[in-house]
């Protein structure tokens, strides 16, 4: 064994992990990467199917940011947010505001609740911790503007918003978090847009054609509505309705139907619920637009950034909030009004150079036209899944898709998880050449801006391979 991986298998735990799985064979130990190019202890080379947990978007060692980096090096490589300002936090921040409120959502006025600019931004380490800084935020902010003294959250079944115990709490995967249980706050939650397994989903499943069959009533819209009643009924209030928009990732890469994130966040501003989005899979392009929730014209009153914004190469995070949240957190000295909640490495000048150099690269002449044009070709290599037997749903938006598993496409049944299906076939891929990793029965495949059209068809091409050499080659 490479003296590497033995040392790795000592001292290492490593994150959802089974370790006693972990310490029978091996490794891969990851050396060095180039592109959408991994490659490890002996020498092999990988495609980075999932961008590094999602997190990779132009590719590893790019030049640009790379250098943004070295540069910032040279000046510094940290000192604390806490009572000092510094250059590269204050340039991000500009531009994240810069970016984060399209013109064409200010036209638009909603009658209820005035529509703010996402103008301040609070820096953190990671999704969780993006995710926590909001949550404080919109709890506080609820109470003080006197809508609820002790306001809950709403969140989506299924969602996930990390692994921190305030995450955790309004998060809604049963898997992670029921053991958990004793440690978190209560939440509420509505039925997620799965439309797959939808309950009220009448059609047979005759693939894509099902989708269009679907007699859909929008009945996870009227939950949404009747949720809101029922707390509106009771006069309490929510400190905010949270969602992924547009696709709910750890969940299994559940797709919304065009349309359903306006609805519901109109119900959501209609009972003067504040939008808390976490942008930290979605942000950054990975869904077409900058930001997935402008797609959907939602502005959200809390914007939650994290993995893409650093390019996948640093730990950084970021809170965007309105004028108005920021304002309740005002006062004299004494009020003790402030917002108490922060981390050593806030503002971290390396990450924030890399974040800088990473947004110019995502707004450079052509990257938006590039990216939708390998997003086609990867859509079109994708339809070439539907043949297996297997394959029960391929949920795909820009540059993500989930494949779900299945015993049979007819009857949808699900692969019991100890099976490890999903662990077989990203083995499977790992073999031929293709690094990703699975949601239980999900294959996740997202690729980084930086692949060309045969990159991203060999990872579909070996995905097809593998589910082949591990469940059969069947066809439909
Ligand atoms: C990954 C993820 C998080 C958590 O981010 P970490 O950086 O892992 O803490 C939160 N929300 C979503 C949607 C994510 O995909």
């Amino acid at each position: 064994m490479h003296p590497i991986a033995k040392k790795d298998h000592q001292h290492i735990w490593h994150p959802f992990t089974q370790m006693q799985d972990w310490c029978k064979e091996e490794p891969i130990v990851i050396m060095s990467g180039k592109g959408a190019e991994l490659e490890d202890q002996h020498g092999r080379r990988y495609l980075d199917a999932n961008a590094s947990i999602w997190t990779n978007l132009h590719g590893h060692g790019h030049p640009r940011i790379n250098r943004a980096i070295r540069q910032q090096l040279g000046k510094i490589a940290h000192s604390s947010a806490l009572g000092l300002a510094n250059e590269p936090a204050s340039l991000l921040a500009e531009q994240l505001v810069r970016n984060a409120n399209p013109a064409k959502l200010f036209r638009k006025t909603s009658s209820s609740w005035k529509q703010s600019k996402l103008n301040k931004v609070f820096y953190s380490d990671d999704g969780a911790t993006a995710m926590e800084a909001a949550f404080k935020l919109a709890y506080e902010h609820a109470r003080r503007s006197g809508r609820s003294r002790k306001p809950k959250f709403l969140s989506i079944d299924h969602a996930y918003h990390g692994d921190t115990i305030g995450a955790v709490s309004v998060g809604q995967v049963d898997l992670f978090h029921r053991s958990f249980a004793g440690l978190l706050f209560p939440t509420d939650k509505v039925m997620s847009p799965y439309c797959y397994r939808c309950p009220f989903n009448r059609a047979k499943p005759d693939r894509v054609e099902a989708r269009q069959q679907r007699k859909c009533q929008w009945e996870c819209i009227g939950k949404i509505e009747k949720r809101f009643e029922a707390i509106q009924k009771k006069n309490r209030a929510y400190a905010g309705f949270v969602f992924e928009p547009v696709i709910q990732g750890v969940a299994g890469m559940i797709v919304q139907p065009k349309g359903w994130l306006e609805r519901a966040a109109t119900i959501a501003r209609q009972a003067r619920t504040p939008l808390i989005a976490d942008e930290v899979m979605t942000g950054f392009g990975r869904t077409g637009s900058l930001f997935a929730s402008h797609q959907e014209n939602v502005q959200p009153d809390f914007l939650c950034l994290a993995k893409g914004m650093t390019g996948g190469y640093l730990p950084m995070a970021a809170t965007l909030t309105t004028q108005v949240v920021y304002d309740s957190f005002l006062g004299p000295y004494d009020s003790y009004k402030s917002f108490f909640h922060g981390h050593s490495y806030t503002g971290n000048q390396l990450g924030a150079a890399a974040s800088v150099a990473s947004l110019a690269l995502l707004k450079a002449p052509g990257a938006a036209v590039l990216r939708k044009g390998l997003a086609c070709d990867f859509k079109e290599a994708l339809d070439g899944l539907w043949e297996s037997p297997f394959v029960g749903d391929v949920r795909h938006t820009g540059l993500v898709a989930g494949v779900e598993l299945v015993r049979d496409w007819k009857t949808r049944l699900p692969w019991d998880l100890k099976k490890q299906v999903g662990i077989r076939v990203c083995r499977e891929m790992a073999d031929r050449g293709v690094l990703t990793r699975p949601i239980g029965n999900l294959i996740v495949l997202m690729p980084p801006y930086c692949c060309s059209t045969r990159q991203v068809r060999k990872m579909v091409d070996v995905l097809k391979q593998s589910i082949d050499a591990v469940l059969g080659k069947k066809r439909i």
